[in-house]
């Protein structure tokens, strides 16, 4: 009796201790700190990550910095050139290669959007065939849940290089993520708090501002960016690792069977010598030296040019962003011929975007497969839209270069804008004359009431290879 009114004395006292404490301090859950990263890197297709893996090495190694990395497709549609499997298998293939490089990098955050893995230079066919929407909503989450502190992708813009689309949608969709998933409005089921233990739906994360974005380019012409970022060596030697930061890098993609299994090959029988010699020439090197990381825009302040991490206090929350997504007025006024399709996007969408400071080519330029169509989407942008209008084409094109169609009076109804295509078929050339060949010149000037209402100038470099227009 006596010992079980001691013990009922010592039950009441926790309970009202338990009581008062849970009174005083009844803590909630904050977020998951093992997802927190400090750089995002978003990427097209396995693989891409090597357009950054050298800094990535020294940024987790040396500088102790967290990385995730998120693919936007899994990469199905390129040839296997490792083995049999084609299509679903090979995609299933590849994003283990690429959870392999990663995982050598130290890197164990990796997310898959579901894009499919587009074969065309058209940032607007790979968007549309991904579902623009679900994915952005979907990369938009994870910036929600990794609240990067910058995030690396690929540059927006066409250019002559290998230009893929996947490349140049996966920019587009970082760009819009990086500016939308601060806004409470954007995605807001994202935001909501679980209305049940056994919550499904809502996601109960917090807005997020990263505060710079930087890209990768893969144009041919890779001097155009000099001065456009920060550089960083990729044969200086790691202090921590004692090797050369390419070294780590190239370990990394080692991974990626399927897709340059000679080269693996190759590189795996090679002496460290004869990797150093490899890596050191500007022919066969991977990398360039130094590499720059293309400056995108910050939202605390500092020069393209600084330290990626300059200016950047981690974890802090950026309470005040100027409305990053704004519709520009058109720099063109008035009736006007332009060039359509990406180029067209990209004017209004860097402007939209603050990345009017990007660079761009002086004359808008592509690399299309010698002997194919070349396209030139053309937009014609009326002064009235209530009225309907002619307009004339006339197009200049390289000897030997033959206009299919495109050119000529037409009959535009009364609209806003129209697009128009111009089709060119190009000239097979011989594999000497691919060696020398030089971006040649398309030109399209357009008459509407026997005025002039513009020129377009599209640079076009043929080439043995190009994935489609
Ligand atoms: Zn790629």
């Amino acid at each position: 009796m006596k010992h079980l009114s001691f013990a009922l004395f010592v039950l009441l006292l926790a309970t009202s201790a338990a009581a008062i404490r849970a009174q005083e301090n009844q803590a909630v859950r904050g977020a998951d700190e093992r997802y927190k990263a400090d750089i995002l890197v978003v990427m097209a297709h396995p693989d891409d990550e090597a357009f950054f893996t050298p800094y990535l090495v020294r940024a987790i190694n040396d500088l102790h910095k967290r990385v995730a990395i998120v693919f936007s497709t899994r990469g199905g549609s390129g040839a296997n050139h490792g083995a049999r499997e084609r299509g679903p298998a090979l995609a299933d293939e590849r994003e283990i290669e690429a959870r392999q490089a990663c995982a050598k990098l130290g890197i164990s955050l990796v997310w898959f959007l579901d894009g499919k893995d587009t074969a065309s230079q058209d940032l607007l066919d790979s968007l549309a065939n991904w579902g623009h929407g679900a994915n952005l909503e979907r990369l938009v989450g994870l910036i929600r849940l990794t609240r990067p502190e910058v995030v690396f992708t690929h540059f927006p813009g066409v250019f002559i290089g290998e230009n893929h689309g996947d490349h140049q949608a996966t920019g587009v969709l970082t760009i819009e993520a990086f500016d939308l998933a601060a806004n409470p409005i954007v995605f807001p089921a994202q935001l909501a708090a679980g209305r049940s233990q056994h919550e499904f739906l809502l996601s109960n994360l917090q807005t997020w501002q990263p505060k710079k974005i930087y890209f990768g380019s893969d144009a041919d012409d890779f001097k155009q960016f000099e001065g456009s970022g920060p550089t960083y060596s990729v044969h200086e030697v790691s202090p921590s690792l004692k090797k050369p930061y390419w070294r780590l890098a190239l370990n990394s993609a080692m991974a990626h069977r399927t897709q340059f299994p000679e080269d693996i090959e190759r590189i795996s029988k090679m002496s460290d010598e004869q990797l150093e010699k490899l890596m050191s020439d500007p022919n066969t090197g991977w990398w360039t030296e130094p590499l720059t990381l293309i400056f995108g825009k910050s939202v605390v302040g500092g020069e393209p040019t600084d330290d990626v991490f300059a200016n950047i206090k981690t974890g802090e929350e950026i309470q005040e962003v100027p409305a990053n997504i704004q519709k520009r007025q058109a720099s063109v006024a008035g009736t006007a011929l332009l060039l359509g399709g990406p180029w067209q996007f990209y004017a209004e969408f860097r402007a939209a975007h603050g990345l009017e400071n990007l660079r761009q080519t002086s004359t808008p330029e592509i690399g299309v497969k010698a002997g194919s169509t070349l396209l030139v989407p053309l937009t014609i942008r009326h002064a009235d839209a209530n009225q309907a209008m002619k307009v004339n084409l006339k197009i200049e094109a390289p000897s030997g270069w033959k206009v299919i169609s495109g050119q000529g009076e037409f009959a535009l109804p009364a609209e806003n804008s129209t697009a128009l295509r111009l089709e060119i078929e190009t000239p097979a050339l011989s594999a000497d004359d691919l060696k020398k060949a030089k971006p040649e010149e398309v030109k399209v000037n357009a008459e509407a009431d026997g005025h002039s209402i513009g020129e377009v100038k599209l640079r076009v470099l043929l080439r043995s290879h190009a994935l489609p227009q």
